[in-house]
């Protein structure tokens, strides 16, 4: 009989999984429901924000299902949901980027002007 066990371990390490996003990294608060959000589903990936109703941090976690379980990778964050939507499609920055903002705040550092636009 092949490892009666597996079953078993296979699922508790899936529970460990879901912990990211059943608890609170920072407070360890269990999260309710309501305060996750998925924020676009594809292919069973699920992108899913979760901020703490106590401490008011904030993950976002990729949740995958597959034929081999359920698989997550979080991060902690200080983006809303909002933010995640908004930066999710955008291109990474550059080395041309962030010279050209050290230029921006440098040499030509007239801010005020340049917040206004
Ligand atoms: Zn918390």
């Amino acid at each position: 009989m092949a490892n009666p066990g597996s079953n078993f371990q296979h699922s508790s390490s899936s529970l460990d999984n879901l912990r990211l996003i059943s608890y609170c990294p920072l407070c360890n608060a269990h999260y309710s429901p309501t305060e996750a959000k998925i924020l676009e589903q594809k292919d069973g990936a699920h992108l899913i924000h979760v901020e703490c109703g106590n401490c008011r941090s904030s993950i976002v976690a990729v949740v995958i299902t597959g034929s081999i379980g359920i698989s997550s990778v979080g991060l902690i964050t200080d983006l809303t949901s909002q933010d995640v939507m908004r930066f999710k499609n955008s291109e990474s920055l550059s080395e041309d980027d962030v010279i050209e903002a050290y230029q921006t705040l440098t040499v030509d550092s007239d801010l005020s002007a340049l917040l206004k636009e």
